[in-house]
């Protein structure tokens, strides 16, 4: 696996690559890898000539500092995983590399998706995305770009961005990979504590229930059910539960036979934000 530090130098080499018509499958990290990264991995691996990995912890999309601080960093392993799959590229930036003096992010506008769910509780976090993102892509110029569905805003936002400013790329949205006991995969599991670590499995098994009562209850008694199975569940602070159609991601009042929903989910365990999500229909 090549490792690239410095952008021009990146630049180069894939455009180099695409000059003998190799294809490039694209997929953004911050690193502290796991197997749901490995897994867009793997796709981008199996659909294009190269797979090219980005590994950069984006200081602008981070509303809270001292989750940017303690954010994990694994790189020795992570360059480990990455070989295990046969990983061609990596790029591993420093912040001065992207933002040289000002780290700073644009102004997006997304048609309202970035003001939904995580927006309203991440200030400017979807403009940090849109700003990183929109670098990279920039700088790389994949065909492909993959996205996991377990940031099912994001995805769907860097969608608007890629169709709002006429993006060359075509963005793939891949499923969420789980522990064997349902967690949603993230960096961030790391950071739990041991109780934590148990009882957070609960998020997705009260996703299940609720999609199995869909369609029974009206989106507001769901969303009040889901409400109060956390005030069971001391350990779990619930911050929000949505229920929220696929594309608008608005909060559904009424289910439209036609349409796609999701219910969405934030929840603390402990210092820790967990996000996950889960088809309805
Ligand atoms: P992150 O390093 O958390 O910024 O994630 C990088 C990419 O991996 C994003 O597109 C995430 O949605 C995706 N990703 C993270 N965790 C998972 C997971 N458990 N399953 C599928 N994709 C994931």
């Amino acid at each position: 696996m090549k490792i690239f530090k410095i952008k021009s130098e990146l630049k180069d080499f894939l455009s180099q690559q695409k000059s003998l018509d190799k294809s490039i499958g694209f997929v953004p990290t911050m690193g502290a890898l796991h197997e749901g990264h490995l897994s867009l991995v793997k796709r981008a691996k199996k659909k294009n000539d190269l797979a090219v990995v980005s590994i950069f912890v984006n200081p602008t999309q981070f509303d809270n500092k001292e989750d940017l601080v303690k954010y994990p960093k694994t790189f020795d392993n992570d360059v480990k995983l990455l070989e295990s799959v046969d990983c061609d590229v990596l790029f591993f930036p420093s912040v001065e590399e992207i933002y040289a003096e000002n780290i700073a992010s644009d102004k997006f506008d997304f048609d309202g998706l970035e003001h939904q769910m995580e927006g309203k509780f991440r200030d400017g976090h979807f403009d940090g995305v849109g700003t990183i993102v929109k670098t990279l892509f920039e700088i790389l110029n994949p065909d492909k770009a993959y996205f996991g569905k377990k940031d099912f805003q994001q995805l769907q936002i860097i969608k608007k961005m890629v169709e709002k400013h006429n993006l060359p790329v075509k963005i793939k949205g891949c499923d969420i990979y789980r522990e064997d006991d349902g967690l949603a995969m993230s960096s961030r599991n790391t950071r739990l504590t041991k109780e934590h670590r148990e009882v957070a499995p609960f998020i997705y098994k009260t996703l299940k229930k609720a999609k199995k009562k869909f369609g029974t209850k009206n989106a507001n008694e769901l969303t009040q059910w889901v409400e109060k199975q956390f005030k069971k569940q001391p350990l779990l602070e619930l911050e929000y539960f949505t229920i929220a159609d696929e594309k608008t991601l608005q909060t559904a009042t009424v289910i439209e036979p036609n349409k796609k929903y999701r219910g969405f989910i934030a929840v603390f365990a402990g210092e820790i934000r967990l996000i996950d999500n889960i088809r309805l229909k």
